[in-house]
């Protein structure tokens, strides 16, 4: 195929009839030979800004992705519009994977999509120093970083293209990074003149909602959904078996509710993915399995049951909602208990280094939660973007959170946790707040310390309220490696001599028969 310009490629191959956004000012930056690094939300059509100029550019296209699912669906669709695209990575058969390998040497392809592994072999880079190359796609780039939300140490290894292929142009793309990630992938690639495309993130038909767990998760799931009677949308949970309880006491409620998660059988979760898609009305209740390249218009909410790991993640899941641009919702809860169990998650893992980063992501997220100010302005100061005023269409802006003076209380909480030597958790240190007596109270001397009872004007709900946001303010941190136990931080020293008050947010107010348990 011969084309003439980018806008015949667009009508012609891709049957649409304008570009959106960047797209056109992408794509003639790099026929005329520029490098990019694109920031874009997902759907906002990355994918033509490389394909374009392959088609156009002389020599081949190589796009470099991190999952092979995604490349073959990539490379069917560009198949279906006639155009010659391949696929090498590990999990092709052996003859497949010679004949691509021979279309390359008779240079029959266009585009052709490879692992990262793949393309940094020596035999590979021998073979592309004999081939003239239209340009380098880094997709998905933020997976270069240890600072992205997905990181893939292969990645890093790409390092070598700009090397070996410096008159190439390079784009990296992606569409979710926060700031140092953003400067690792110009590092890693060698992009610090490349001109920067970035639109921004902001999905203004999103209305953002954090509320508190209460005892009565299921009966809050409800009062939300009655909102979104035969629309369709997303439920998340963290585990397989909160999903599938979850699935199916609402279908008993008489709600349509679909689980996915990665151990259903692939013809079941086709079968719902299908449903979900082409019915209307459907909720998918999922693990984090569920999403990746789905690109369905009319999603009306994305419920969170469980704290996702990153606010990336978040931000990518509920990005899912509302691509049509008409109002969408998104509505997560939270409570303590969440934390602690994703902080053990990360802790029983190795790698420490990773381990940081990934904590740091965790408390970005529970500052996200805990913020009195507007979510999307966090949201996007979090992905570097400057939102100057309030939105109007979050619950922090809609609602103004109402504030009390916490400073004594935190102090009392802040000396417990010295006086008891920093080794227990906020559920223990509560009891000992509140008096108790007990065994483990008793065993450890702790009905002695002076702080034993100091906190009996609150109840054991509002201390955990308490505990919670001197997290999210980093005035104390959970160690990772002990049973969640509470330590200070160097920022508790000023708030316990009493330098600086501490205002505090107040919760939604439960009935003292649910302040008991935070559990589900
Ligand atoms: P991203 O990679 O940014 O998430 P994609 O490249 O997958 O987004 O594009 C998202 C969707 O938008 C795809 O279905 C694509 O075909 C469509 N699309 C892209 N560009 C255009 C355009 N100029 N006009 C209409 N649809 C487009
Ligand atoms: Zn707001």
């Amino acid at each position: 195929m011969t084309f003439s310009s980018p806008l015949e490629i667009l009508q012609t191959v891709f049957g649409f009839s304008q570009f959106r956004g960047e797209q056109e000012n992408i794509i003639n930056h790099v026929l005329a030979g520029g490098d990019a690094l694109i920031f874009m939300p997902t759907g906002s059509g990355k994918s033509l800004c490389y394909q374009i100029p392959a088609l156009l550019r002389p020599g081949i296209a190589i796009v470099i992705s991190p999952l092979i699912s995604l490349m073959q669906n990539q490379v069917s669709a560009l198949q279906q519009l006639g155009i010659h695209a391949a696929t090498l990575n590990s999990s092709l058969p052996p003859a497949e994977a010679y004949r691509v390998t021979q279309q390359l040497r008779q240079n029959q392809l266009d585009i052709l999509y490879v692992s990262p592994e793949k393309v940094v072999t020596p035999r590979f880079l021998e073979f592309l120093e004999t081939t003239p190359i239209a340009l380098f796609a880094v997709d998905e780039a933020h997976c270069i970083s240890q600072w992205g939300h997905d990181f893939r140490p292969e990645y890093i290894q790409l390092a070598i293209l700009p090397e070996r292929f410096p008159t190439v142009p390079r784009l990296a793309l992606t569409a979710t990074a926060d700031i140092p990630t953003q400067h690792d992938i110009s590092h890693y690639l060698a992009l610090k003149s490349a001109k920067v495309f970035k639109t921004s993130l902001n999905r203004p038909n999103i209305g953002y909602r954090v509320t508190l767990r209460t005892s009565q998760l299921r009966q809050q799931l409800l009062q939300f959904l009655v909102q979104h009677r035969g629309e369709a949308g997303i439920i998340y949970c963290l585990k397989k078996k909160t999903v599938q309880s979850i699935a199916q006491w609402l279908s008993q409620q008489g709600w349509l509710a679909l689980p996915y998660h990665a151990e259903l059988d692939s013809e079941i979760r086709q079968h719902h993915l299908q449903r979900f898609l082409y019915e209307e009305g459907v909720i998918v209740v999922a693990t984090i399995a569920f999403g990746m390249g789905i690109d369905k218009p009319n999603v009306r909410f994305v419920v969170h049951l469980d704290l996702p790991k990153s606010l990336e993640e978040y931000y990518q899941q509920t990005g899912r909602a509302g691509r049509d641009g008409l109002a969408a919702e998104a509505w997560m809860v939270y409570g303590l208990q969440e934390l602690i169990m994703l902080k053990k998650i990360f802790a029983a893992e190795a790698d420490n280094e990773r381990n940081r980063v990934r904590k740091h992501k965790l408390e970005a997220m529970l500052g996200y939660c805990e913020t009195t100010n507007c979510r999307r302005q966090v949201l996007l100061t979090y992905f570097g973007e400057q939102f100057p005023s309030s939105c109007g269409n979050c619950d922090t802006c809609l609602e103004p959170t109402a504030t009390w003076d916490g400073t004594q209380a935190a102090q009392k909480a802040l000396s417990c946790v010295y006086r008891t030597g920093q080794r227990f958790g906020v559920h223990y240190l509560i009891e000992i707040l509140l008096g108790k007596t007990n065994e483990r109270i008793k065993k450890y001397r702790h009905d002695r310390v002076s702080t034993f009872g100091i906190g009996q004007d609150l109840n054991a709900e509002q201390w955990h309220s308490v505990f919670r946001q001197l997290l999210a303010h980093g005035f104390v941190t959970i160690d990772m490696n002990g049973h969640g136990s509470i330590q200070l931080t160097e920022k508790a020293r000023p708030l316990l001599r009493g330098e600086h008050p501490l205002y505090l947010r107040k919760e939604i107010s439960l009935s003292p028969k649910r302040a008991k348990k935070y559990h589900r």
